[in-house]
């Protein structure tokens, strides 16, 4: 298949089910519980609702949404860190459109604007870069966050901003690494998981090596899947037959996109930028050891942390807001208190509600309301 339409096809949709049931009908943990089926991305999330999969799925198929999306895991004091840099006189702060709505524990980056802030939404920070280039006079700050899908593109803008002696560039570094995400949802005594659905964005510049201690030490399996319905159900399907054979291995169905040993050149790139943190602050899940990278020091000139004096506090969140719950996968986005109600894409209390990958968002767009309301799970 080469185009999205046939990665959509209805007919090969209800085959795939069909095996999915029968292979599902066969496998003994569904006699006393659901198979519980975790996507570690945020675009499956967003794919699985759009496209209602978890509604095709037999009842013994339990998907739970787990913390790939890179703006729902932000923490609040990192947002309030943003507000502050964003804030001072000359800086103009760049970021992408979904981050500028996630709330601070004062205000958002949108509400910062509101108040005369100069906060710009951009589409890469190719597009900062090139603002540095065109205001000299002022500092521009890149509000650099995501997994290592996103990384290479600051590294090398960072790189170019260094090639070309600019000096008013620099980037607030948030980008977050996934394997010890993964490793912390698996000793999360919360969780009872039995396989993954691997990150397809993020493989495609790690590749597939880096799930192998998900098999090797933790003996679940994973599917690095593509974003297709086609793809989702075929993954699911190649996981139940893991499971149905005893099997835990890493296996790839995004072939055509995702290469086994990665991409090398996005991988030095990451690897001359970057190095890891001690630890790092997620919303709802705390600190994650070695969760985070920050910028080496032979690049400190271009580091926002360093240029600018920031709060760097841990901000708990509103009692209310239950992120943590459904970023662990305890709790269905529709199970929060406040999910519709004080909670919703125009007025979001987490950040779940923010993003279009967030669970809560894509429950809220693609029918979580109606769900809430009849109860139905
Ligand atoms: S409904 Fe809002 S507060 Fe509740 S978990 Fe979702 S984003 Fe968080």
């Amino acid at each position: 298949m080469k185009f999205a339409h046939e990665f959509r096809d209805a007919e090969k949709a209800r085959i795939l089910i069909r095996e999915i049931e029968k292979l599902a009908d066969e496998i003994e943990i569904t006699r006393t519980r659901p198979i519980n089926i975790m996507e570690v991305c945020g675009g499956h999330t967003h794919s699985i609702f759009r496209y209602g999969i978890e509604t095709m799925l037999p009842k013994t198929i339990e998907l739970i949404h787990g913390p790939g999306c890179p703006v729902c895991v932000l923490p609040m004091g990192r947002v309030d860190d943003c507000v502050v840099i964003a804030e001072n006189p000359g800086v103009i702060f760049t970021t992408f459109g979904d981050a500028m709505r996630v709330p601070g524990s004062k205000k958002s980056l949108l509400q910062a604007k509101a108040e005369g802030a100069d906060v710009r939404m951009v589409y890469s920070p190719m597009d900062a870069l090139q603002l540095a280039r065109k205001n000299p006079d002022n500092e521009v700050v890149f509000f650099a966050l995501g997994f290592e899908t996103t990384m290479p593109s600051t590294a090398l803008t960072l790189l170019q901003a260094q090639a070309e002696n600019i000096k008013n560039f620099s980037v607030f570094c948030n980008h977050i690494t996934i394997v010890p995400t993964i490793k912390a949802v698996l000793d999360s005594p919360d969780l009872h998981l039995d396989g993954f659905l691997g990150p397809g964005h993020v493989s495609m510049v790690v590749g597939t090596a880096p799930y192998d201690f998900v098999a090797d030490f933790y003996s679940r399996p994973v599917v690095v899947a593509g974003f297709e319905p086609l793809d989702i159900l075929q993954s699911i399907w190649m996981l139940l037959k893991q499971i149905q054979d005893g099997r835990a291995e890493v296996e790839n169905q995004y072939t055509r996109i995702v290469p086994e040993d990665g991409n090398d050149p996005a991988l030095a790139a990451i690897g001359k930028v970057y190095e890891l943190r001690e630890f790092f602050e997620w919303r709802g899940l705390g600190s994650i050891d070695h969760s985070g990278v920050k910028i080496r020091d032979a690049y400190a000139d271009f580091d926002a942390e360093r240029k600018f004096d920031i709060p760097n506090a841990k901000i708990a969140d509103p009692k209310s807001c239950q992120c943590g719950e459904v970023l662990k996968g305890v709790l269905k986005p529709w199970q929060c208190k406040v999910f519709g109600t004080t909670c919703t894409p125009a007025t979001p209390l987490g950040a779940l509600m923010v993003s279009p990958e967030g669970a809560c968002a894509a429950y809220y767009q693609y029918g979580g309301i109606t769900r809430q309301k009849t109860g139905a799970a």
